[in-house]
């Protein structure tokens, strides 16, 4: 129940949804930097109205604030962009100009890095003249520059690290290695902080305040101030650790069409399996604010997430404009009213589909990341919507739980299922990979046939 369970602030999420973006799996060759100074990825969420409408990326060629540029133009007027870094003063003076609200970015290496001091000092003086381009255009704008981190809720950590290891991609990758133990996931988290921690958190505490300090925030180089947002940033950068985790890369697991042979990506259409776990990743954050996550293949590109686009996301709430008071709340006296409340929630898929900045078009590739099985009421929206691809856990299939019943996604058709499942390919080579464990091998195929 929402009451009980810890939440995500939108900020966070959008904040989060940033750094995601910043690890989307690169779809092209990075080219070796031949500028002057090092250009970082940066990811970017724009936000309108409290509602996310667009996640970029850097592409090899374009900034992220260049692509916001190219993909919302005008649109950007009054919208919230949260990046990754802080962008520089090529990418900030056009989103200025298009009369944006407010720009947030996370406190650590900006786009241009100032963190290559000994290794290229003139690359640095470039690097330390766009942070001073960029103070000015701050301080000349109508747009907000900031800094929105809040401190995740007190239990939430210890939240997130319960649920992320019960997950349907964990628990699903256990059973069907049934009674090997889940140290994988362990191990998996652990690998993520390490990486994440030195892409998102300057290791060096003065090196750390150098660079806020070249980037005109002085005043958070003050205790307590300075150890507090490094606690915030570790604790977020935690907190993504951890739901990465909760979807890993394990042994020969993807997300696969059931009950098929051939699984290769060309058949089905399907996503590369780094971008399918980086979706549902999506999803998962999503559902800490308690949903999923709606994209479609477009044919011209210029985004670092190549071909993807944006569509919506949604996740469980009661109906917009109701009191959270209006409706029957999870009582353990009044069982039954547990299972009345879901007459009354508004379910992810419902909510990505109504709030969606984007038409779903028949002719695109749309497809749906939800992090546990569709029920029966949104099994036909999906269909009925033109989503092409569904990707989603499916530990629920075929079950009836209180009010909500998973009965339909097994027979859905016309409609391609993605879930956990090992390479089907692999299932089908097992038995001659075994085979050939236990057999000597021939010397050579002539031999052998005689
Ligand atoms: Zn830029
Ligand atoms: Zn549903």
């Amino acid at each position: 129940m929402t009451g009980q369970t810890p939440r995500l602030s939108k900020v966070n999420l959008f904040t989060l949804f940033s750094l995601w973006m910043e690890l989307f799996p690169p779809i092209e060759q990075q080219k070796k930097s031949q500028v002057k100074y090092i250009v970082k990825k940066t990811g970017l969420v724009v936000v309108k109205n409290i509602k996310m409408v667009g996640l970029h990326c850097s592409s090899a060629d374009l900034h992220a604030g260049q692509i916001a540029l190219i993909k919302h133009g005008s649109r950007l007027k009054n919208c919230d962009l949260y990046f990754s870094r802080k962008p520089c003063s090529t990418c900030l003076k056009m989103i200025v100009n298009a009369g944006v609200n407010r720009i947030s970015y996370w406190p650590a290496d900006p786009e241009i890095s100032l963190q290559n001091e000994a290794s290229n000092p003139a690359s640095t003086e470039d690097a330390k003249l766009d942070a001073k381009a960029v103070d000015r255009l701050k301080s000349n704008s109508r747009a907000r520059v900031c800094l929105l981190l809040q401190p995740l809720v007190c239990d939430m950590v210890q939240f997130v690290e319960e649920t992320s290891y019960k997950c349907d991609f964990i628990q699903k990758i256990a059973k069907t290695l049934s009674g090997c133990n889940t140290d994988f996931y362990t191990e998996c988290r652990q690998e993520r902080i390490k990486e994440y921690e030195s892409l998102f958190l300057i290791s060096n505490e003065e090196m750390h305040k150098q660079i806020l300090m070249t980037m005109g925030l002085e005043n958070l180089c003050e205790n307590p101030y300075f150890s507090n947002l490094r606690q915030n940033m570790k604790d977020l950068i935690l907190f993504l650790a951890t739901v990465a985790a909760s979807v890993p890369t394990f042994g020969h697991f993807g997300f696969y069409c059931n009950g098929s042979q051939q699984t290769n990506e060309m058949q089905h259409q399907s996503l590369p399996q780094e971008i399918a776990r980086h979706c549902m990743i999506q999803a998962r954050l999503l559902a800490y604010r308690t949903g999923e996550f709606l994209c479609e293949w477009e044919k011209n590109h210029c985004d670092g997430t190549g071909a993807m686009y944006f569509v919506g996301c949604g996740y469980n709430a009661f109906p917009v404009g109701s009191e959270y008071a209006d409706f029957p709340h999870m009582d353990d006296k009044q069982k039954d009213r547990e299972i009345r409340k879901f007459r009354y929630i508004i379910h992810a898929e419902q909510n990505a589909l109504t709030f969606r900045c984007q038409e779903i078009k028949p002719e695109e590739r749309s497809m749906i990341f939800v992090t546990k099985c569709p029920c029966d009421e949104c099994v036909p929206l999906i269909k009925g919507a033109g989503i092409k691809q569904i990707y989603a856990g499916d530990v629920d299939v075929g079950k009836k739980k209180a009010d909500i019943s998973y009965m339909k996604f097994r027979e859905l058709e016309g409609v391609r299922k993605f879930t956990v499942n090992m390479s089907g390919r692999l299932k089908w080579d097992l038995p001659n990979y075994i085979r050939s464990l236990f057999q000597p091998s021939p010397q050579n195929p002539q031999q052998a046939g005689s």
